[in-house]
């Protein structure tokens, strides 16, 4: 199954817009990151619970997709 967690994308520091890549993981679990450019620490947010809200539904649609692949070929494939 695919895991939105092992996702990466690009933050800038608010302190000195030093891009650091983060994984989506990191930004559910609000970890907290150094900065690579400034070495400021900084407070990820998942801001009303968006990344876990989106996590859950990426699942969901990914095990339909499983579903309706299964059907139509009668095999099973992981994604
Ligand atoms: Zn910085």
């Amino acid at each position: 199954m695919i895991d939105l967690d092992r996702f990466d994308f690009e933050v800038e520091c608010p302190k000195c817009s030093f891009a650091t890549k983060i994984f989506y993981r990191d930004a559910r679990l609000r970890d907290v990151l150094i900065c690579r450019g400034c070495k400021a620490n900084i407070q990820l947010n998942d801001h009303m619970n968006e990344c876990r809200k989106a996590r859950r539904q990426f699942h969901t649609v990914m095990q339909e997709l499983e579903n309706a692949i299964a059907k139509l070929n009668n095999i099973t494939i992981r994604l």
